[in-house]
């Protein structure tokens, strides 16, 4: 197969052969843009030279030999010629971008002669000795491995030595003498075509550097992928005062706004201006000292960004007056530019409204939901967890609820550092700038509860070692964290940083919405959330929720004024005890459900029964039941026996979901009755409740008929006694492997069923919710799995058992609604399988509704 392709023999559509830069390079030749020519090696090229162990194919050299002949004619000079020598640029691509992941070498092709013919020519010995021992710096350090810094030492030496202080005092004489000392350092070739051999080399080489790991690792580039060698004629920006280096953007890449963005450099090279050492004028400098090149370059960028139909990223080089095009590729933008740029440009008749929706990509819905750190400002990192809930977050240190309550109180940010929480923490969590957590998954309390709440969390930081009793969290490096620090979470990252490290502000704009709108209108998905309090509920409908696909009774239970009541029901010794208590209770679930009904007006509301293991009500400590026996009159004997009896080993496998209605069936009967009770109350206010009933944890048809029969003899005694009817509908939630694969059987039994993906993962990998960040970390290193299964779903075997129970329950039963409503329910990546698998619709925590509706709209697309 061919293996090496001129500027002109290639396109954009060659990405994966040719690179991302190699194929932009061919694009805009073949537009007639001004590029200096070359040629590109293959990214199978690479592969084979893998293979081979590390060694070029025997007939590459003459390929390459053939094209350099091309670009020798095309650009009037030779490579290497004592005359007239032609130089080159030797860079790395790939065909997803790696922005300086890899090697690049510059002025290849210079040794003692074509340096003298270099500055003969050009009629500039200096230049051509600078540019000289440059290339030898960075063709020792880059292509040889030798140590960059005894070249810089060299030339500080010399320098002291002959009272100089900077480049400009240097002559050329100067410079030829530095490259006589550069010689006695490393064993420099003068020959060219070794010189370019050993660079293509080393580009395929710089393929397996560690940060190139790390950079495919971060962003899911296989490793089998390799680079593409683009070897072009240099151009210079180093010539004069007519010449210079720049780098523009077609767009603003941080607020999106439509004008002309750039930096230029006079008299300065490419990676002057990467460097950063001098301060770059802006691009429109240009127009004033060289206003035909200034002409050409806007006419060029609107060309490219037209042509791409998409915002541009440029490098370009200006020699003694003429312009040179480098590099055209898609910017990188922050997520407000994304969505401003996607938007104006539908209104400027250059991309749809479908193309616009693929242009934002979830982490730039999340910057409108949530303060993010900024990347640039990022200090230290002193431990890493699990990205529980985004944003960024930044407060004092403290260790318990009640403190948290007590510090925000005084007006202070708080960071909650608890080693995992409970229900019992939700006051202290409710009022955190952000939670962090030693254990617990992506699916524990803390994360499900952070990420309702819209809390920037980290949970599973399992490097921390937190000391109640001392006020002390350490990391495994030894860094003791303290109460009343400040430290910086970065819940999208789940990175935990010392101080208080700047954030960019959450955005809101018109732009956003109109985007939201047309996803919308393309998504064939419903989307609704997680929510149980009329605030959150409140949130997840302004923000586009239709309805609510999970309301966790047991979470309204919690609150001080009810925890009691809720105790003594479970701590009950016989059935008249436990009615007392259920009755009240009845009181406060009938008020909590009328207020959701009325936040949610119109729209269906499923309500799951009771799902926590009933223990995890009950107090932990001596103390706590000391104090509850004097509060409900109950012997702390008895409550001790009981919170005993109820413990279990693993309580998410455990007496939970609808096992509490078949051992409990008064509990249900009460939770039916408020549910009801207040859908009624609703009708009666003029407002239109649609409650959905839905049993948890269900694993055969005989609960569902066990628990739909007290289910709807409890509503026919309500409508009956209230004389109006509500519709209402009793579906099941999916959640056991057993389920899954019996679901033709309980299809019909139901109205609606909807996966709980937590459970449903937790009991396909044997994966205890709450316990797996004490291994997953070193699953992940190990690459044991791919990623961590209660974020994205697992379609090899979750997927499947979902696959295999809608398509049974839909034959036995066709058109049966089918939700999700695990936290996957708000994954974009997991959105797309639900789309395809025909769900109706999916159900997550209210921040992430508009990351839903996007996911759902790309699903489409
Ligand atoms: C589930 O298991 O996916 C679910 C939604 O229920 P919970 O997370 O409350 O167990
Ligand atoms: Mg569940």
């Amino acid at each position: 197969a061919k293996r090496v392709y001129l500027f002109n023999e290639g396109s954009k559509d060659d990405r994966d052969l040719l690179g991302g830069k190699g194929a932009n390079l061919c694009e805009m030749t073949t537009l007639g843009l001004p590029v200096p020519f070359g040629f590109t090696i293959t990214t199978p090229t690479c592969r084979e030279f893998f293979q081979a162990g590390n060694k070029l194919p025997a007939l590459l050299e003459q390929e390459y030999r053939v094209a350099l002949d091309l670009v020798e004619r095309e650009m009037g000079a030779r490579f290497g010629d004592p005359e007239n020598p032609l130089l080159f640029s030797v860079r790395s691509g790939a065909a997803v971008s790696m922005p300086g992941m890899m090697n690049t070498v510059l002025n290849l092709g210079l040794n003692d002669e074509s340096a003298a013919g270099l500055a003969r020519k050009t009629d500039n010995p200096r230049f051509a000795y600078d540019c000289y021992r440059r290339f030898i710096q960075m063709f020792a350090a880059v292509v040889m491995g030798a140590d960059g810094e005894q070249f810089e030492h060299a030339i500080e030496h010399y320098k002291t030595e002959h009272g100089k202080r900077y480049d400009v005092e240097m002559s050329a004489q100067d410079w030829q003498e530095i490259v006589r000392i550069f010689k006695t350092l490393v064993n420099f070739p003068e020959d060219p075509f070794i010189q370019l051999k050993l660079a293509v080399e080393a580009v395929f080489l710089s393929w397996h550097t560690p940060r190139a790991h790390v950079y495919r690792e971060m962003n899911n580039i296989p490793e089998t992928l390799g680079t593409a060698v683009t070897v072009q004629a240099m151009v210079f920006g180093n010539f004069g005062d007519t010449s210079g280096s720049g780098v523009a953007f077609t767009r603003n890449p941080s607020n999106g706004e439509h004008s002309f963005f750039g930096e230029f450099l006079f008299n300065a090279a490419g990676e002057d201006v990467v460097a950063g050492t001098r301060t770059p004028l802006p691009v429109v400098a240009l127009q004033e000292r060289l206003p035909e090149v200034y002409d050409e370059l806007y006419a060029t960028q609107a060309l490219l960004e037209k042509h791409y139909r998409d915002m541009q990223d440029l490098e370009f080089t200006v020699q003694e007056g003429r312009l040179y095009m480098l590099q055209t590729r898609s910017g990188k933008r922050t997520g407000r530019a994304s969505i401003k740029i996607a938007v104006d440009m539908v209104r400027e008749g250059l991309i749809t409204e479908r193309e616009a929706l693929m242009r934002v990509s979830p982490e730039h819905v999340e910057s409108f939901m949530h303060p993010m750190i900024d990347p640039a400002q990022k200090t230290t990192i002193v431990a890493t967890g699990l990205p529980a809930s985004p944003g960024g977050a930044t407060g004092q240190v403290v260790f318990s609820a009640e403190e948290a309550v007590t510090t925000a109180a005084e007006g202070h940010s708080v960071v909650l550092v608890r080693r995992e929480t409970t229900p019992e923490d939700i006051h202290g969590m409710k009022v955190a700038a952000g939670v962090l957590t030693e254990l617990g998954g992506m699916t524990s309390h803390a994360a499900v509860v952070a990420r309702g709440m819209g809390v920037c969390a980290i949970t599973g930081c399992g490097s921390l070692t937190i000391n109640y009793p001392a006020g002390t969290a350490t990391t495994d490096d030894g860094v003791v964290i303290r109460r009343g620090d400040i430290i910086t979470l970065d819940g999208t990252a789940g990175e935990v940083m010392l101080g208080d490290v700047p954030k960019i502000e959450a955005s809101s704009s018109d732009d956003f919405q109109v985007l939201l709108s047309w996803a919308d209108k393309h998504r064939r998905l419903k989307v609704r959330a997680n929510a149980e309090t009329p605030v959150d509920a409140a949130k997840a409908r302004e923000l586009g929720a239709e309805g609510i696909g999970l309301c966790r009774t047991e979470h309204m239970f919690f609150e001080s004024d009810r925890i009691d009541q809720m105790r003594g029901m479970i701590l009950a010794e016989n059935r008249e005890e436990r009615q007392h208590y259920l009755d009240i209770l009845l009181q406060f679930q009938e008020s909590d459900m009328l207020d959701l009904f009325r936040v949610m007006d119109g729209l269906p509301v499923t309500v799951r029964l009771l799902d926590p293991p009933l223990h995890e009500f009950l107090p932990h400590t001596e103390e706590d039941m000391v104090a509850l026996s004097s509060r409900i009159g109950k012997p702390v004997a008895k409550i001790r026996a009981m919170t005993e009896s109820l413990k279990e080993v693993n309580p998410m496998l455990g007496f939970r979901g609808c096992r509490l209605s078949v051992v409990y069936p008064e509990v249900t009967e009460m939770q039916v009755k408020a549910i009801i009770g207040a859908a009624v109350k609703a009708t009666e206010e003029g407002l239109k409740p649609y409650p959905e009933i839905m049993i948890p944890l269900v694993i055969n048809v005989r609960e569902i008929r066990l628990v739909s029969k007290i289910i709807d003899r409890v509503i026919q005694e309500v409508v009956q006694e209230k004389q109006i009817s509500v519709p209402y509908k009793i579906g099941t939630m999916m959640e056991t492997p057993r389920a899954a694969l019996g679901a033709d059987r309980l299809a019909p039994e139901v109205e609606f069923m909807s996966f709980g993906t937590n459970d449903l993962t937790q009991m396909t990998y044997g994966f205890s919710r709450d316990d797996v960040s004490k291994f997953l970390p070193q699953y992940l290193e190990k690459k044991m799995v791919e990623s961590d299964p209660f974020v994205s779903l697992d379609l090899r075997a979750v997927g499947r058992l979902m696959e295999l129970a809608v398509t049974e329950s839909r034959a036995r039963k066709p058109g049966i609604k089918y939700g999700i409503c695990g936290e996957h329910g708000g994954d974009p990546r997991s959105i797309q399988f639900f789309h395809d698998l025909g769900l109706d619709y999916v159900s997550c925590s209210p921040f992430r509704v508009p990351v839903a509706r996007i996911a759902a709209a790309q699903a489409k697309v």
